[in-house]
């Protein structure tokens, strides 16, 4: 079963002959329109005359494998973390979607009693990681939530039970911020986005002293402070 979003299109691509790009390009129309993921694909496959239960995305095992990855070493955890804050806040086509975003930071909840080990991953292994958690997050929310044109609008109908409680966070986040307000990643106050510093309330922002580096910001995820969102060790 293909685990990404690009993979499953691949699959559909090879099996109906037709080539990635062009395969690519429709689905992205049909879910501008409103269409789900695999709704989209299941309709191109129908089309070719596929069995469309073939098309698939188990987000269980999206969760599972983005678990697997975040807990192999603390380090490379907090890199991953760095290059996705930095690209939630680029502006254009570098920009890596706020609910894809908000996926990735319930994840970081689920994993906050990780040992710290002392493994290094090369950069290049690093890169690799942080890639592969990109594809499975912007998977991940195209799967557990309901889309149309204005973005997010809701959990998904068929999300399973287990990750509602997450769907329901990215769907909160999401909302708030298309009404200018931004969920602080450190404390989880809900502030105007335009007044936000790196991810952070001015209170988190000034209590890191102004520290730019935005590995220090979601180090302080791993402190007592950390209120914000999901299971915290208090
Ligand atoms: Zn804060």
């Amino acid at each position: 079963m293909s685990l990404t979003a690009r993979e499953l299109l691949h699959k559909l691509a090879d099996d109906a002959g037709l080539t990635y790009p062009t395969v690519a390009k429709r689905v992205n129309r049909m879910m501008r329109k409103g269409s789900g993921l695999i709704e989209s694909v299941q309709e191109i496959a129908v089309e070719h005359k596929l069995k469309p239960s073939k098309y698939k995305i188990n987000p269980v095992k999206i969760v599972n494998e983005t678990e697997k990855i975040l807990r192999e070493d603390y380090t490379q955890t907090l890199m991953i973390s760095a290059v996705l804050g930095q690209m939630v806040e680029a502006r254009g086509k570098e920009r890596f979607p706020p609910p894809a975003f908000f996926a990735y930071t319930e994840m970081l909840s689920r994993i906050s009693d990780t040992p710290r080990d002392v493994k290094s991953e090369t950069s290049v292994e690093i890169e690799e990681r942080t890639t592969r958690v990109i594809e499975l997050m912007t998977t991940l929310v195209s799967v557990l939530c309901e889309w149309s044109e204005q973005g997010v609008v809701g959990v998904a109908g068929d999300c399973p039970e287990t990750l509602r409680d997450i769907a329901r966070a990215i769907f909160r986040k999401t909302k708030l911020l298309q009404g200018g307000l931004w969920t602080c990643i450190s404390c989880g106050n809900i502030v105007e986005a335009r007044e936000t510093r790196a991810l952070m309330c001015i209170e988190c922002d000034s209590k890191l002293s102004g520290s730019r580096n935005i590995e220090d910001r979601f180090e302080s995820l791993g402190g007592n402070d950390r209120k914000g969102y999901g299971r915290s060790t208090e």
